[in-house]
């Protein structure tokens, strides 16, 4: 018998789901898994049970839940991925034999970190429902943390820390990123989190009690004003960000404005604009704070429009205005699209579009597998994925996402090579600049091209930042180098 809170979940959120064949999945994992214990003293089904009731509350299709209920079935016990084939299909064989293989390196310091990034890599791009189905894994298995011996506890946190929540970040999946990071956080750095959560404990419950009573009155102005707000609620900011904003302002949480927030979910795209007017008219908004995040997403894929105002009484709340799909996506990042695409609401292509940064990443690392530069590759996937990034315009109002510190030639690259390798000069927001001048978050930058050039210039290798920008420099550098020692060797050009 399928319990009743996967029943529920999927019937809820997974309607297209066929229940008979979730339960199927279920009766086949509570069988293979049947004597096994969890540290917790639970029976070893819970924890497949709750990865796939996390799953369906994401709204995923029938198949990344039933390979959810299956993840630890060949790892855990005799059944074989075959016989999981011809019960399941090739599908979920596939996903399940995906998380097989991400489970079997654990974070140990540096150079597990780094294979295990490679693997989750790997993973993602030739399917990232897999990251899907790791990431409620990981979310289970953090919040039954506590049963683990303590080292145990703190590496399995620090790697959902460092690796699985900037991936869901980036993923633009930002409720699991919080959670993930959370969850982590109080094994990691216990007496910080102690001081936050003591510090926002009150203050939530006083901010969100006010918060009410700004939303009925938002509500009430727009009903004026014919629309009808779909939801209006409160969102208090999850504590790791919140710790780490607080970091930046010497830890006064006075001076963070969206400890929280008031969301208004509208139907459409203009009574977003229209509802930040009323919102303007209501409170005066504070000088530099408005932020359009719908006509310039962020490069996850982040809409809304953002105001702080001075509401009533004179305290500062942020207000941030989306709409439904908007929403959704800024909670569930990729999983949402996925949820569009059954419902045939979106096409395929946004899905692939989204996911480009990940094949990007997949094809590098294909090419540095062949020429044994792995390691060396994949400390640059490292810094390129995981340090600061800015985010600089091109004419035309892309937005290219770059790491800090990168110059119009890294600019250059990142939108063609051929842009890149025949650039001459560049110009910042108008004005001529050097080619190794710094780019910052905001600037628009226009490359001038040389069509005339051959080769970009090796001395670019010392301020380029980007490993993709480097990769291109240097191979044109071997090309020529290559070329230069074949003149000099005996029997000249072509005879090897
Ligand atoms: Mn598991």
């Amino acid at each position: 018998m399928i319990p009743e809170r996967l029943a529920y979940a999927v019937k809820e959120f997974s309607p297209k789901s066929d229940l008979a064949v979730i339960e199927r999945a279920y009766d086949f994992a509570a069988k293979a898994h049947e004597g096994q214990v969890r540290r917790t003293g639970e029976a070893y089904i819970v924890h497949p049970t709750e990865t796939a009731v996390t799953l369906a509350k994401l709204r995923l299709p029938q198949n990344i839940i039933v390979a959810g209920l299956l993840h630890d079935v060949p790892e855990d016990t005799s059944v074989t991925i075959k016989e999981i084939e011809t019960l399941f299909g090739a599908d979920v064989a596939g996903m399940v034999a995906g998380i097989t293989k991400l489970g079997k390196i654990k974070y140990r310091g540096m150079e597990r970190y780094v294979e295990n990034l490679r693997k989750m890599f790997l993973a993602m791009a030739s399917d990232v429902r897999t990251i899907l189905i790791k990431f409620a894994d990981r979310l289970h298995n953090l919040s039954t943390l506590d049963s683990l011996p303590p080292p145990k506890r703190r590496r399995i946190a620090l790697e959902s820390l460092e690796i699985f929540a900037p991936i869901a970040n980036r993923l633009g999946m930002g409720e699991i990123q919080g959670r993930l990071e959370d969850l982590s956080f109080k094994y990691v750095f216990p007496q910080e989190y102690a001081w936050v959560e003591a510090l926002v404990k009150k203050r939530y419950v006083e901010k969100e009690r006010y918060l009410r009573k700004v939303g009925e009155r938002v509500r009430s102005e727009l009903a004026k004003n014919g629309i009808a707000a779909l939801d209006i609620h409160g969102r208090t900011k999850h504590y790791y960000s919140l710790y780490k904003k607080a970091l930046k302002h010497e830890r006064n949480l006075d001076k963070i404005y969206d400890l929280v927030a008031l969301r208004v979910i509208v139907p459409t795209i203009s009574d977003c604009y229209a509802t930040l007017g009323i919102v303007h008219q209501l409170w005066k908004p504070l000088k530099g704070r408005i932020k359009d995040y719908i006509a310039q997403p962020k490069p996850n894929g982040y809409q809304s429009l953002h105001t702080t105002v001075f509401c009533d009484g004179g305290e500062i709340v942020e207000i941030q205005i989306r709409t439904e799909q908007m929403h959704e996506e800024a909670e569930y990042g990729i999983a949402a699209h996925w949820h569009y695409v059954e419902e045939g609401k979106e096409s395929k292509n946004a899905v692939k579009e989204s996911l480009g940064w990940v094949k990007d990443l997949m094809k590098w690392q294909q090419e540095s597998l062949n020429d044994g530069s792995l390691l060396e590759s994949l400390e640059y996937a490292k810094v390129d994925v995981f340090s600061k990034r800015i985010f600089v315009f091109t004419p035309s109002g892309d937005v290219i996402d770059l790491p800090e510190d990168a110059t119009p030639v890294d600019f250059g690259y990142a939108i063609h090579s051929d842009i890149g390798n025949k650039c001459s000069g560049a110009r910042i927001n108008s004005v001529v600049a050097k080619l190794d001048a710094k780019l910052y978050s905001g600037d628009m930058c226009e490359i001038i091209i040389d069509k005339n050039r051959k080769a970009p210039n090796p001395d670019w290798i010392k301020f380029v930042k980007t490993r993709h920008a480097k990769d291109h420099i240097r191979s044109s550098m071997n090309a020529a180098q290559r070329g230069w020692l074949e003149n000099l060797l005996p029997g000249g050009k072509g005879k090897n």
